[in-house]
């Protein structure tokens, strides 16, 4: 957590909530240790769909769907999701929520690992979620770029590793260290990148909100 406890519970419990549906597959996902977007990550990204309005959207690591199908429902009618995953187990879970949810036609899951699928992809995306692998955001950022429209909003999720990104590397665990410093190499990079505006928000695991601005 890296805001207190209090505040965090405060503003959750202010929310007023999703979808039957969508609490079905969160409990799912909490119950299979699958990880999902947190309420208050959730909250801001219906907040940036209701103020973007994008039409299509790119999501990297679809887990088993629950992000992809909390865009769907909070975004405009008409609005494509593409959505890439690798872990095999993952897959046909998340198929099938998306056919429960009558949402085969709006969101396509690619197969495979980001890292060649992005290459193949075309775009421009007007909105891209970032949620894979922390260590490989900045391998994926050229691509994320070029996928990126002009006025386009990247949002990368779990940018501040739980609080352990603001530490020294000598505080972290060996095994988080190359994550560490790729993360804070990606986050220098959205910072100092001439084409993108950008802010960091200790919300949920941290997010860090980008917008291509030429
Ligand atoms: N966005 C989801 C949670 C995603 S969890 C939600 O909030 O509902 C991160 C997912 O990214 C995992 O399922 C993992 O298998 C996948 N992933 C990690 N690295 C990846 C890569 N390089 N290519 C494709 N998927 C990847
Ligand atoms: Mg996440």
């Amino acid at each position: 957590m890296i805001i207190d406890e209090r505040t965090a519970a405060f503003i959750d419990l202010l929310d007023k909530g999703n979808t039957p549906f969508l609490d079905e597959i969160e409990a799912c996902a909490n119950e299979t240790r699958v990880p999902v977007i947190r309420k208050s990550t959730q909250s801001l990204l219906k907040f940036l769909l209701a103020c973007a309005k994008p039409k299509n959207i790119l999501e990297v690591g679809t887990a088993i769907g629950f992000s992809a199908l909390l865009m769907s429902e909070y975004a405009p009618e008409g609005c494509h999701i593409t959505t890439i995953e690798k872990y095999e187990k993952r897959i046909p879970v998340a198929r099938e929520n998306f056919r429960r949810a009558g949402r085969e036609e709006a969101i396509t899951l690619l197969e495979g690992d980001a890292a060649e699928l992005l290459q193949e992809l075309e775009g421009p995306y007007d909105m891209i979620f970032m949620d894979a692998a922390k260590g490989q955001y900045i391998h994926f950022l050229p691509d994320t770029l070029r996928l990126l429209s002009n006025g386009g909003i990247l949002i990368s999720d779990n940018v501040l590793q739980d609080g352990d990104v603001v530490e020294s590397r000598f505080a972290v665990t060996r095994r988080n260290r190359t994550i560490h410093a790729r993360m804070r190499e990606y986050l220098y990079e959205l910072k100092h990148h001439p084409q993108l505006e950008t802010c960091i928000l200790p919300v949920g695991d941290g997010v860090a909100l980008s917008v291509r601005t030429g």
